[in-house]
């Protein structure tokens, strides 16, 4: 399958983009292709990565507004998780996907229950995915020895989803996984080169319950653990010291922040983006689950990074635009192993087509500029992800939108059924 993308314009200049077996085979040249999209007065980038979500939790989106970390998890979101099925977590995973793609998003690192759900839905909908099953033990023996067979059995059928589907590790955070179970899931990572999915100083009162039981910071004891390496994907990071920036930037971990999630739950604190970047931290953009965002949408994140780094420092001239952009695009494919990330001869085909003569994106002076401080998600006209077209002209390619949308209504009546209350 070939597809030609005609002359959208790529940083700045008209430029025809060929696509065959998956990825970009040639630029500035009209080949015949199976499928042509005519891109004149469209600009294409590469499409975008999303480091941190829980896709499925579309479903908990609107409930629980409004309260603090700890109250939102365990007041409404773990009493209803517990009646999740896999066929329930499908439903949302579609959902989720579905607002993605609208969204120009192709790839998305994601932490749940119900794996097989999730990934029959990225199979399904075509675009690329990390998938962890979310491992909490509380400290409960009984419990860690179920979620590592669990993990086992994962890792054993971990390709039949197609090559778009990977596999990671998930342990939720250093509050909810015993240090014997962290321990064992680093063991698995070093001998499978598996990423190890987690969440890290997100809030102050994480930071010291570590200090006071471990003596030490988070990331110091994962790194006593074994878990601080290349392969470590720690989202959050909004306490970490510079201390902390320099252990994970040393063993080439990612740090991935979710602005829009971190103000919403108010976390009390800023990534410290510029501590990061002057350390050579490898940063990527995550919108968290909708249940704390509430949507997926990563220009928002784009735009929140770079105007919560500029207001911390005081200095307009932290995190512009094209590191914004960078930080869902060509860090996040370093980060993820994803290759994409730039529209050159011989990268993967993952690319959008922004539509960038709305009213909110004219007069253009600055492609990038604009698509991080000005557009929103519904500026995406097109988007692309292994040479497939996925979405053209905002209409999606790959499934039917309304009845993806009806059955994630009937899956989040059915589960908050099943919990014995309502959304
Ligand atoms: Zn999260």
């Amino acid at each position: 399958m070939s597809l030609l993308v005609r002359d959208p314009f790529v940083d700045g200049r008209p430029l025809s983009i060929y696509v065959e077996g998956g990825r970009i085979a040639a630029l500035g040249e009209d080949r015949p292709a199976d499928r042509v999209i005519d891109a004149r007065g469209l600009h294409a980038f590469p499409s975008l990565a999303n480091g941190h979500t829980h896709a499925a939790m579309v479903l908990f989106r609107g409930s629980g507004d409004d309260l603090p970390l700890m109250a939102w998890l365990t007041e409404k979101i773990w009493p209803v998780e517990r009646h999740l099925t896999e066929d329930i977590v499908y439903r949302a995973a579609r959902l989720a996907i579905l607002e993605m793609i609208r969204g120009g998003t192709t790839y998305f690192m994601d932490m749940y229950w119900h794996r097989d759900g999730v990934a029959r839905a990225v199979k399904e909908m075509g675009v690329r995915a990390h998938l962890s099953e979310v491992f909490i033990d509380m400290g409960d023996p009984a419990r860690a020895r179920a979620q590592r067979e669990r993990t086992q059995a994962r890792l054993a059928d971990a390709d039949r989803f197609g090559p778009r589907v990977r596999t990671a590790l998930g342990p939720h955070a250093i509050y909810t996984v015993s240090d014997e179970s962290l321990q064992w899931i680093g063991e698995m990572s070093r001998r499978h080169g598996l990423i190890v999915h987690t969440h890290l100083s997100e809030t102050r009162e994480e930071v010291e319950a570590c200090r006071a039981r471990t003596g030490t910071t988070p990331a110091r004891h994962l790194e006593r653990l074994g878990l601080v390496s290349e392969r470590l994907v720690a989202a959050h990071g909004v306490w970490l010291s510079d201390e902390e920036i320099v252990l994970l930037a040393g063993a080439g971990a990612t740090v991935v922040t979710n602005p829009v999630s971190n103000l919403k739950l108010a976390v009390g604190g800023i990534f410290p983006y510029r501590e990061a970047r002057r350390a050579g931290l490898r940063v990527a953009l995550g919108t968290d689950g909708a249940g704390s965002n509430n949507n997926l949408d990563l220009f928002e994140e784009m735009k929140f990074a770079a105007l919560l780094a500029k207001h911390r420092t005081g200095d307009p001239t932290c995190l512009p635009a094209r590191e914004a952009f960078a930080l869902a695009t060509t860090a996040a494919a370093g980060a993820f192993g994803l290759g994409s990330g730039r529209i050159e001869t011989g990268a993967p085909a993952d690319l959008m087509l922004v539509d960038l003569s709305a009213p909110e994106t004219t007069p253009l002076n600055d492609p990038v500029g604009a698509l991080v401080y000005a557009a929103h998600a519904s500026c995406v006209h097109t988007t692309i992800c292994d040479g497939e077209v996925l979405m053209e002209n905002r209409r999606l390619s790959v499934a039917d939108e309304d009845e993806i949308i009806a059955a994630a209504r009937d899956a989040t009546r059915e589960l908050f059924a099943r919990a014995g209350g309502s959304a």
